[in-house]
């Protein structure tokens, strides 16, 4: 086993200050609740024009979760969000917790067999969505699962607080079988749930992933994993009720849960909604709202400085800068610092570490692997232990190359109904993360390679199988494999090849337009080529490292 005993990260913060999480925070509704108690007219959600106290998130919130008792929700029941970066989420995730639920954050890209898969394998029996999202995609698809609540919500309900108008959402569009976010909390203003309480190891999310294999799966993210993660970036960043949060990361994924929501109600701090990441959009968030902290993806840094007319004032006010998910080109963050004065923090992690397992500590330049040129991922988190592992399993020592293995109260608890799965990947909780890496002899650590056949398009995750799966739909399709190619903006994209059955015709655009049509936008193969026989194995296994050399 490795030795960090003589790391000063580990169990410490990057000053040297031991960790001291509060065990009072174990509970991600409780430490919601200390933030109300103590200080409920701060600032808690801006959007637009619109403004949320934390006393307005609670009575809010309060509301909804009467509505979702009245309708039968309670302790243990899943609820999804289909929803972009609106506050309808952070109110509806409150009130799912303050009923007794589980949120399931769902993103909004989902095409219906997406979407379909999400709310049969988790067992939604409440579905919150976008008006705009209930029509075109989530209508169809309710009926063949559990949901039996289905709420919609107009984008412009929380726009402004002083426009009646839109406020009240006159603009909704009424849909047959379902309810009126706005409409249902009026109608339970005033109205208190029991109250309830959580164990650390109690469910707050089921975010879907597919880990290091090709299934989505619900992972178990529990109240003790959220607030300790909260406190994490809190303390790590050394974040005040001075901050201001930036939330330009999707709320559905774990980072803008973890680094956007938690941490912001834990504060607490005002945290500025962008509504979907627009280089206009999120600039005009940052100028507006003076935006102190935030985290990102690495795209999203590069959008903003290839924006016309964005200057070094214009993102002055960023002060602590992170990105994950996804490798940062050492080049790309030091023409970012050059340009803007901001240097932007690897942070890494995955959906099963609930956000971070590693980040630079602030303030401070990582270093360079000087052997493949990677970007540091930054040191342990505190109290985190990270192994190095080889195939069998065995503990490598610093300097040597193996699988990047975590524990730590960061870690979920497994996947929702998957026990195999869990077993295969969490062994004794601790998290086999399919990342290739290893620590140099100063504590960094380097993710040099990935075991997974994940294809990472500007942090979001593709698996091949998935869009595979939907290329064998095409009547034409024989065979097809899916791997990742070099893209400058996103990092890698998609690419499939396809060999076509005998007396059968389609064009690679055909291919790509049946894609399109069923999957999320990020998945669909951006090329498709044709080729006779896709190389394999004497066992007939595909080789996607022989296609990875065809592409160049
Ligand atoms: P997700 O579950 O969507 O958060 O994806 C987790 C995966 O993203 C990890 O297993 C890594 O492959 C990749 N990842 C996350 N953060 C970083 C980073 N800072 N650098 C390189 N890859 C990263």
């Amino acid at each position: 086993m490795n030795s960090y005993d003589d790391r000063p990260w580990l169990g410490r913060y990057a000053d040297g200050q031991a960790v001291d999480l509060d065990p009072e925070f174990t509970d991600a509704l409780a430490m919601f609740r200390a933030s109300v108690a103590g200080r409920p007219d701060t600032v808690a959600v801006k959007y637009f024009d619109g403004v949320l106290t934390l006393r307005d998130l609670d009575e809010l919130s309060d509301a909804f979760a009467v509505a979702l008792q009245a309708n039968g929700f309670g302790r243990g029941d899943r609820i999804a969000l289909y929803l972009q970066n609106v506050p309808q989420f952070v109110i509806a995730l409150l009130a799912a917790w303050k009923a007794g639920g589980i949120v399931v954050p769902v993103n909004p890209m989902s095409k219906q067999r997406e979407l379909s898969y999400l709310l049969a394998d988790s067992g939604a029996t409440v579905l919150l969505c976008l008006e705009g999202l209930y029509s075109a995609v989530a209508r169809d698809v309710v009926a063949d699962t559990d949901v039996r609540f289905v709420v919609t919500t107009s984008e412009l309900a929380y726009q402004s607080r002083d426009d009646e108008r839109v406020f009240k959402g006159i603009e909704r569009t009424r849909h047959e079988g379902t309810s009126d976010f706005v409409e249902l909390i009026d109608a339970h203003s005033g109205g208190r749930p029991e109250p309830v309480s959580y164990d650390v190891d109690d469910v707050a999310f089921l975010t879907y992933t597919s880990g290091t294999t090709g299934t989505p799966k619900g992972a178990m993210n529990t109240h003790g994993n959220v607030t300790y993660n909260a406190q994490v970036y809190r303390d790590w960043c050394r974040l005040g009720p001075d901050d201001t949060v930036l939330g330009v990361a999707p709320l559905f994924h774990i980072t803008g849960l973890i680094a956007h929501i938690a941490v912001s109600l834990l504060i607490p701090a005002p945290l500025v909604l962008a509504y979907r990441f627009e280089p206009g959009v999120v600039l005009d968030a940052i100028r507006e709202h003076r935006t102190t902290f935030t985290v990102g993806a690495i795209t999203v840094f590069i959008a903003l400085s290839n924006t016309p007319g964005v200057t070094r004032a214009d993102l002055a006010s960023l002060r602590t800068v992170y990105s994950g998910g996804a490798p940062i080109a050492p080049s790309t963050a030091r023409s970012f610092q050059d340009s803007f004065g901001i240097y932007v923090h690897n942070v890494y992690g995955l959906t099963e570490t609930t956000s971070p397992s590693h980040l630079v500590p602030p303030r401070v330049a990582a270093p360079v692997d000087p052997a493949s040129g990677a970007l540091s991922v930054g040191v342990p988190a505190p109290g985190t232990m990270v192994r190095i592992q080889d195939d069998n399993g065995n503990d490598l020592p610093a300097g040597e190359i193996g699988e990047i293995v975590t524990s730590g109260p960061q870690v979920v608890l497994g996947y929702w109904n998957k026990p195999d799965e869990t077993a295969h990947a969490l062994p004794g909780r601790q998290l086999r993360t399919g990342d290739v890496g290893y620590m140099d002899a100063d504590g960094w650590f380097y993710i040099v390679d990935r075991k997974k056949d994940l294809i990472n398009a500007s942090g979001y995750k593709v698996w091949p199988r998935e869009v595979e799966d939907v290329l064998y739909e095409h009547p034409a399709v024989r065979e097809a494999a899916v791997i990742g190619v070099p893209d400058e903006y996103r990092g890698e994209t998609v690419k499939a090849f396809v060999s076509l059955k005998p007396g059968t015709t389609a064009t690679p655009d055909d291919l790509i337009a049946h894609c399109k049509e069923r999957l999320a936008a990020y998945k669909y193969p951006r090329g498709v080529q044709l080729i006779d026989e896709l190389p394999k194995t004497v066992t007939g296994k595909i080789l996607r490292r022989e296609l990875r050399k065809r592409s160049g």
